[in-house]
């Protein structure tokens, strides 16, 4: 956690809601009078401080974004730890779920720049210059929208899939067995096509499960013109 010497700032709403929310949880009394403010904290902390009337709030920055109900969430959290009283699950709920995701997102981030990239023997290989393919397919099925990630050739040969994409460094890596003179374009534009098609529908979240191939993708894929073809190549190829 870390703090900078920026100035908080106030939160438009943050004393009616933390009233609100002091009467929805019971809290004993008087309700006291909320200072509350957005603190420049680089986590989700949140700090609560009792002053005789005065309580002072601070929300992290990271929820100047967040909807109502996270901020409400917060509010009878906090509220809760210091009347002493069990916040409803349903209540608080929102804020975890909003906790939960920003860690995500923030590992993800501190991932992302610790990572270091997969080496790979560059794009141009003996037969096949992935470069070029990657323009070609860009201009044929995404008019060239497609933002050009890295791209490389792997520096083994790997039994087990022709393709990956990964967000992290942001590369498409092709198995280097497919660089070869009997293995014809189609299936490599094909395997090349279906990374690319990675790269604009990123893996997202369904239930409790991850989804990177999801219902478009899979319909996008199938514009593919030798979609067919290049399947059987690879079903021979896999085995
Ligand atoms: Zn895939």
């Amino acid at each position: 956690m870390k703090a900078t010497l920026t100035k908080a700032l106030h939160v438009p709403g943050g004393a009616p809601l933390f009233q609100r929310m002091f009467t929805r949880l019971g809290c004993d009394g008087r309700p006291p009078r909320f200072r509350v403010e957005f603190y420049p904290y680089s986590s989700l902390v949140l700090t609560i401080r009792r002053r005789e009337e005065l309580i002072l709030v601070r929300f992290s920055d990271l929820l100047r974004r967040a909807p109502l109900p996270v901020l409400e969430a917060a509010a009878a959290l906090l509220l809760a730890r210091v009347y002493r009283r069990r916040a409803p699950a349903p209540l608080v709920e929102p804020y975890l779920e909003y906790a939960r995701s920003g860690r995500t997102r923030s590992r993800m981030n501190r991932m992302r720049h610790k990572r270091v990239r997969p080496r790979h023997t560059g794009a141009r290989g003996l037969h096949f210059d992935l470069e070029k393919l990657f323009e070609e397919l860009n201009e044929r099925y995404f008019a060239g929208e497609l933002e050009k990630p890295h791209i490389g050739w792997s520096t083994r040969g790997w039994r087990r899939q022709f393709g990956c994409y990964d967000p992290g460094p942001n590369q498409i890596l092709l198995n280097r067995r497919l660089d070869h003179p009997r293995v014809p374009q189609c299936a490599v534009e094909y395997v090349l096509y279906h990374e690319m098609l990675h790269v604009k529908h990123p893996t997202r979240r369904s239930g409790c499960g991850l989804v990177s191939h999801s219902q478009e993708f899979r319909e996008e894929e199938k514009r593919f013109a030798e979609f067919d073809r290049a399947r059987r190549i690879l079903d021979r190829l896999a085995r």
